[in-house]
């Protein structure tokens, strides 16, 4: 059994940031990795949008910085995945991967969010090379070119929209006959020139050399009237919603319908004393790599007003 001060969950800007500010603290803080270290943000290629980058850096350069600069300050970082949490008494409880049981006097929750994909090996097989789950991430390296988004709610119309300000023309494949998202969302894709709505259809496959060059899709599948027909695109960005990670600890954490974890006020501070939640796990909203790195920092500062209040 290993007992920590502080424990931080996840490995993207917003675990790793609250390293950085734990550790300057003096707190010693145990990092648990998770399944995919360095976030979602290593799905991507170059991080453009993040302040101090001038020509820009490459997403896993970005994330191993962080790592790096979370190390340097004293966060012992493990390769682990958390597979079991007791948050019902303090100290708390986590279990890893490999067995071992971590007793916490403060959690931050860093666990992040995951964008949800159709389910084709094509998605991964093209990953970075055409295929992005976020266009506000990826949507600078379609300039003047062909891109089709997948979804019909309201992150898909905002993400046609943003792309729409960028690419030459933006497909929108909507598997129902209408249009899940708001109303305002509707109007400003049907009046976007340059999105054209694909409804009742679906995407069977992606086909290119060295990246996406179209999509096999099919339309109003099992009718009368179905056709399969390949469609020549450049970038297929899928936007059919994120689920956050939150389920090992929704049992003691207040998460909302979404499953998204619920904060108090403008804080990371959750429903537990000494548990916070930091990054897209909480923020269903902007999920951003710096708002994550932010929302990271005052979490560590929360842990750390914690602790010293309860020595
Ligand atoms: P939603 O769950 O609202 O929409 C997901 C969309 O993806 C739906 O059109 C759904 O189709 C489609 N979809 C799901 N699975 C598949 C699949 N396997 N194949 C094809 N299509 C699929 O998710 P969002 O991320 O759009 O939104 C999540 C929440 O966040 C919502 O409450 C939304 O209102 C909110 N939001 C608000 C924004 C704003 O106010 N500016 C911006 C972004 C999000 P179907 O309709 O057939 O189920």
């Amino acid at each position: 059994m290993v007992q920590t001060k502080l424990l931080i969950i996840g490995s993207g800007p917003a675990g790793y940031t609250a390293g950085i500010y734990a550790g300057r603290a003096g707190i010693a803080p145990l990092l648990i990795e998770g399944i995919q270290p360095g976030g979602q943000l290593t799905t991507t290629t170059e991080v453009e949008n993040f302040p101090g980058f001038p020509e820009g850096i490459d997403a896993n350069e970005l994330m191993d910085n962080m790592r790096q600069q979370a190390e340097r300050f004293g966060t012992k970082i493990l390769s682990n995945i958390v597979t079991k949490a007791d948050l019902s008494v303090q100290p708390y409880k986590v279990w890893l991967d490999d067995g071992e049981e971590i007793q916490a006097q403060t959690i931050i929750i860093a666990t992040g969010a995951s964008a949800k994909y159709l389910g084709l090996s094509d998605e991964q097989k093209y990953m970075g090379q055409g295929v992005s789950a976020c266009a506000t991430c990826d949507g600078f390296f379609y300039r003047k070119k062909v891109v089709a988004v997948v979804g019909g709610g309201d992150t898909a119309c905002e993400e046609a929209s943003y792309l729409a300000g960028l690419a030459s023309k933006v497909y929108l494949i909507v598997r129902k006959p209408f249009l899940r998202a708001s109303q305002i969302m509707q109007e400003r894709v049907m009046n976007n020139e340059k999105i054209e709505i694909l409804f009742e259809t679906n995407t069977l496959g992606l086909y290119g050399e060295d990246g996406v060059e179209g999509a096999h899709l099919i339309y109003k599948k099992g009718e009368a009237e179905e056709r399969k027909y390949d469609l020549p695109i450049d970038g297929f960005f899928l936007a059919i919603g994120h689920h956050p990670n939150s389920e090992l600890f929704s049992q003691w954490i207040k998460v909302d319908e979404q499953g998204y974890i619920i904060t108090k006020d403008d804080t990371p501070c959750t429903n537990l004393p000494g548990v916070y939640a930091a990054g897209d796990v909480a923020d269903s909203n902007y999920r951003q790599a710096v708002i994550a790195a932010a929302s990271g920092a005052k979490a560590a500062m929360e842990a750390e007003k914690y602790l010293k209040e309860n020595e």
